[in-house]
């Protein structure tokens, strides 16, 4: 679509599931595969933006910027310790941004129109924040697929039902090519029975689109971003840096059917 480029939103409504771990990891093992990767950080959270290194006082344009249309893609952009990955980072002056568009027309298509110029990247990763307001929105609009993390825990379903409803609306209103690229199950832990039997069901329901890797619980993983670095780069031996890897060539793999389908 955009410039040949691969718009991927990771949304869940639930905060703590895996979502800004997974844009982080998933985003530097598609650059050390060899794809060129920019994040953009839609959580006034910001801890993608941390997790990759990223000092506040180095944030003086940010994903805010975007948004309210005043600059561009090249402009807010910073580098990452990461060859071929970039960050727009994120500041909690995104925390207004809906109240001070919520008037435009626009309103929800300002990351797709940030998107829209020609950019230097094969794959665009946007980290969300965790409830369907209008960061998700614009997130949702922008993008040609939502991956979709899910802890493996018994709320997973109920809340997964629900944004796959949202996705549905959204196909319905403001981007009819959007396609879910992928559920991936987080923090699985092998000795809780729960855990498998959620895996299970997932499975079953979703078939495949359920991805084949499953994420562990991993202490590596959860240690990393008090680093600044994806534990990619703190640890690509732990289980946790292991699985993203494969998760990466997983989604490059899909990539291939998709497009000679
Ligand atoms: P979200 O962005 O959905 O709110 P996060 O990615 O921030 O979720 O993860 C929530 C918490 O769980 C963080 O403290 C993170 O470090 C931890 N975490 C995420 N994935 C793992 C994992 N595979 N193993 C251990 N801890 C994890
Ligand atoms: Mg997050």
């Amino acid at each position: 679509m955009t410039n040949g480029n691969r718009i991927i939103t990771i949304a869940n409504q639930k905060g703590g599931v895996g979502k800004t771990t997974t844009a982080i990891n998933l985003a530097t093992a598609l650059a050390a595969i060899g794809e060129t990767v920019l994040i953009i950080d839609l959580d006034p959270q910001g801890n993608a933006s941390t997790g990759l290194g990223i000092d506040r006082r180095d944030r003086e344009l940010s994903s805010y910027d975007l948004l309210m249309g005043t600059h561009s893609v090249e402009q807010t952009v910073l580098p990452t310790a990461v060859p071929n990955l970039s960050i727009v980072p994120s500041t909690m002056d995104l925390l207004g941004l809906e109240m001070e568009i919520s008037q435009e027309a626009d309103r929800v298509f300002r990351l797709k129109r940030s998107l829209s110029a020609a950019m230097p990247y094969t794959y665009i990763i946007v980290d969300c924040p965790p409830s369907f307001n209008l960061l998700t929105m614009n997130a949702m609009a922008a993008a040609q697929s939502v991956l979709v993390p899910l802890q493996c825990e018994f709320f997973a379903l109920e809340g997964l039902s629900q944004l796959l409803e949202t996705v549905n609306q959204v196909r319905q209103t403001v981007n009819p090519a959007l396609d879910i690229q992928g559920i991936v199950l987080t923090m699985f832990d092998s000795r809780n029975n729960l855990a498998q039997q959620v895996v299970n069901d997932v499975r079953t329901y979703l078939g495949d689109k359920v991805y084949h890797t499953l994420i562990p619980r991993n202490v590596r993983v959860s240690e990393a971003p008090s680093y600044g670095k994806p534990a990619i780069l703190y640890d690509l031996k732990c289980a946790g840096s292991q699985a993203y890897l494969q998760l990466a060539s997983e989604v490059i793999q899909r990539e291939r059917r998709r497009k000679a389908a």
